[in-house]
């Protein structure tokens, strides 16, 4: 899952949908988008099958057949030694079993999703229950494929089993969700966390890659400028929700309203919970207190 309410300005990022058929991207990188085109996946989800001869597949998609055989398609005459998944949303992980059966292919990449405990449903329901990885790749840990060189970065934040994927020999980065140039990510509690999403950024401006391809839309081709702008963005967000809680304690419709002006309303409910999880990080921080309000409905006012 992907989308928020807005974009941040001016900031160096191809927002053209990628075409959905088999394309060159790099040298070492071939793209197919899947045919799950909606208000949270922007055209589909992008796949990426790196290397030749011997390749991985990266994030096999929605399960969806007629994305199954263009990507059987598209390696015909290859062989498949692994799909790289980066994280457990359903429109990222799910065509996973199938593409392992018609390969043999392992699967790894993100760990399996855990929900959290606390009966907040936030996006859980986006997740992929059947997600069964042959590995699970720790932060940092390298896999050596045939003529490429995949690192695992851990950028949890969208979600807490997110990661990233650099392929080494041409500074790229696969981003999922993480980094998108068509829109900011959706960052939902409980599984979702602002604070660890802006943690996750930070890291991303300690690494050198030169492009990232995202999970969705087309290439970010100045990341580091990017990163600075996602940040401010986030920032600026945090900054009028707390603008908004100086008139008094409120309710998330209520800063909704107030911080998303001219919201679409498709967008309603995704902002209430990128809103919700700046409060989360907020009150982590000290800065601002939930309280229950009559009704049952939760408000927030500044500690
Ligand atoms: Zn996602």
């Amino acid at each position: 899952m992907t989308n928020d309410e807005s974009e941040p300005d001016s900031v160096p990022a191809s927002r053209e949908p990628p075409p959905r058929a088999l394309t060159r991207v790099s040298p070492m990188v071939r793209r197919v988008v899947a045919p799950n085109a909606s208000p949270f996946t922007f055209n589909g989800t992008c796949t990426y099958i790196v290397g030749e001869a011997n390749v991985a597949i990266v994030d096999p998609g929605p399960d969806d057949d007629s994305h199954l055989s263009a990507l059987l398609a598209a390696v015909d005459g290859e062989r498949v030694e692994t799909i790289l998944i980066s994280h457990t949303h359903r429109d990222h992980s799910v065509g996973a079993n199938k593409l392992r059966a018609a390969t043999g292919a392992r699967v790894i990449g993100a760990a399996p999703f855990t929900p959290r405990s606390d009966g907040s449903a936030g996006l859980d329901s986006a997740h992929d229950r059947d997600y069964s990885p042959d590995a699970i790749l720790a932060d940092s840990e390298r896999w050596q494929g045939a003529g490429y060189t995949i690192e695992a970065v851990a950028t949890p934040g969208h979600c807490s089993n997110h990661l990233c994927f650099a392929l080494l020999e041409e500074g790229a980065l696969f981003s999922g969700d993480h980094v998108m140039a068509w829109s900011t990510s959706v960052i939902a509690p409980p599984d979702g966390s602002m604070g660890a999403y802006m943690d996750s950024l930070d890291k991303l401006r300690g690494r050198a890659e030169r492009i990232y391809w995202p999970g969705h839309g087309g290439p970010v081709v100045e990341p580091q400028r990017y990163l600075r702008a996602l940040i401010h963005h986030r920032r600026q967000r945090a900054a009028s929700i707390l603008n908004a809680l100086a008139d008094g304690p409120q309710t998330i419709p209520a800063l909704v309203a107030k911080v998303y002006v001219g919201l679409s309303p498709s967008l309603t409910h995704a902002a209430g919970l990128s809103t919700l999880a700046h409060l989360e990080d907020l009150s982590e921080r000290g800065v601002v207190v939930g309280e229950a309000a009559d009704g049952g409905e939760q408000r927030f006012r500044l500690a």
